[in-house]
């Protein structure tokens, strides 16, 4: 099964949801922006209209007629409105409008001028503006229309004469660009704004989504080194101290190690390390005497009697005898070496970076109290000795060694036991 990695699945449901809410923010305030600039710009251009067609209503009282006296004039009133430029560029001036009128279809005054700079001025209405507008005398709005090479924004509006009778289209309107810089000018902040919170949003996300994987790969890290045998392996002291549940996954298998270890190498009854521990300990301690010239010291010991203390106070008090002298000898190798137990009532103790004398102190201290030690049982007092066979650690072989301390072990055991052998030819303890 292909690897999925849980950094690409938090990005998923963080960065990837942030993205498209982004998308859909930025182009959901640019369409409202630009329907309303353009409805904004649409109500100003029509007043605009209005007001211009009222304006010379005001001014120049009467309708409008083609004056054929006046050689083809367009009149308002007595007024000629052909050349009647002051009012539509004062309006341009002030207010960045551009504005023709058209008796019918033909342009009579206008602010427009072509590429070459020459004013549009007796040209004609695009024919849909005439279809829309004029036939049909209907206001209307017109994006883009193309008009002296310039496209605009425009409103077209029909003007009519006190009969009711169309004359003319008024015409209101922006360049597009115009326009379309009032629409950046809006919407540029906001897409801005979207695009620096997504951007910071998106750091958050991707860093704290890193920062959670990096922990999960830690403990996966953990957890494989541990499934291949490695118990020592120890879980990263900063996902220990975090304090969400990651931390406490990582706590709990830690635990879980431990009691894993001590399943493996810890002895249920005593607590001691078991046999196989104590074979481990001592392997790395030969190592050492190959590799560094590591001192060390064996010792083999074994309570006296034992079956008897089972015998008299049963397999229960056989067993707090054993407790009580674990307890002794893990106290007395505490900071000196090791002790494991090797087997029924047998121990292997191992003092490290000590010499025989050393670790001869050491045992008969341990004897000594082994032997003003009374085990509480029941109300039963039971007095316990121990024999110890010891042997120096060196470069033989560790079943040699061994042998050695269980060969003194068993002397010991034959010349009266309660005693610490280290040589089967001299006096010992
Ligand atoms: P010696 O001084 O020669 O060592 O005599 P001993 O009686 O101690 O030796 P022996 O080997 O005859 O007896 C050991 C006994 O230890 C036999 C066995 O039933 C007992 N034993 C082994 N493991 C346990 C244990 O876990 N609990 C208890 N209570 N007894 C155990
Ligand atoms: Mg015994
Ligand atoms: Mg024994």
């Amino acid at each position: 099964m292909g690897k999925k990695s849980v950094y690409v699945s938090m990005l998923g449901i963080s960065a990837l949801p942030l993205l498209i809410l982004g998308v859909l923010v930025s182009v959901f305030s640019s369409l409202r922006i630009v329907s309303t600039i353009h409805s904004e710009e649409g109500n100003e251009l029509r007043g605009l209209g209005v007001s211009i067609v009222t304006m010379y209503d005001e001014l120049y009282p009467g309708d409008y007629r083609f004056s054929n006296e006046e050689n083809g004039f367009l009149m308002k009133g007595n007024h000629p409105v052909n050349g009647d430029y002051e009012i539509i560029y004062r309006l341009k001036e002030e207010l960045g409008v551009d504005i023709t009128l058209f008796y019918m279809d033909t342009r009579i005054v206008t602010t427009i001028k072509d590429r070459d700079g020459n004013s549009i001025v007796g040209t004609k209405a695009d024919e849909r503006v005439v279809e829309d507008v004029l036939k049909k005398g209907k206001e209307q709005f017109y994006t883009g229309i193309e008009i002296g090479g310039t496209p605009y924004f425009a409103y077209y509006a029909p003007i009519y004469n006190k009969s009711g009778g169309p004359v003319g289209m008024i015409f209101v309107a922006k360049s597009l660009r115009e326009i379309r810089n009032h629409i950046m000018e809006m919407v540029t902040p906001i897409v801005l704004l979207t695009a620096v919170f997504m951007i910071v949003m998106g750091y958050v996300s991707i860093s704290y989504s890193g920062k959670m994987v990096r922990g999960f790969r830690k403990i996966e890290n953990f957890l494989y080194r541990v499934s291949e045998g490695d118990l020592m392996s120890s879980m990263d002291a900063s996902i220990l101290v975090r304090r969400d549940e990651m931390g406490e996954m990582a706590r709990h298998i830690v635990a879980m190690q431990k009691s894993f270890k001590d399943l493996v190498e810890k002895d249920i009854l005593t607590g001691l390390d078991n046999r196989r521990c104590g074979e481990k300990a001592l392997e790395r301690l030969h190592r050492s005497a190959l590799e560094e010239n590591g001192k060390f010291v064996v010792v083999l010991g074994d309570i006296d009697l034992f079956k008897k203390m089972n015998d008299q106070h049963g397999h229960p008090g056989g067993d707090a005898v054993l407790k009580a002298i674990a307890c002794l000898l893990q106290k007395n190798v505490e900071g000196k070496g090791s002790v494991a137990r090797w087997g029924g009532e047998e121990f292997l103790l191992l003092y490290e970076n000590m010499d025989l004398p050393s670790a001869l102190k050491a045992l008969e201290c341990l004897l000594k109290e082994i032997r003003e030690t009374m085990v509480n049982y029941k109300g039963n007092e039971i007095h316990v000795t121990m024999t110890f066979g010891v042997v120096e650690g060196s470069t033989e072989e560790i079943h040699t060694l061994l042998k050695a301390a269980d060969d003194r072990l068993y002397f010991g055991k034959e010349h009266g036991r309660n005693c610490i052998i280290y040589d089967m030819g001299e006096e010992n303890e």
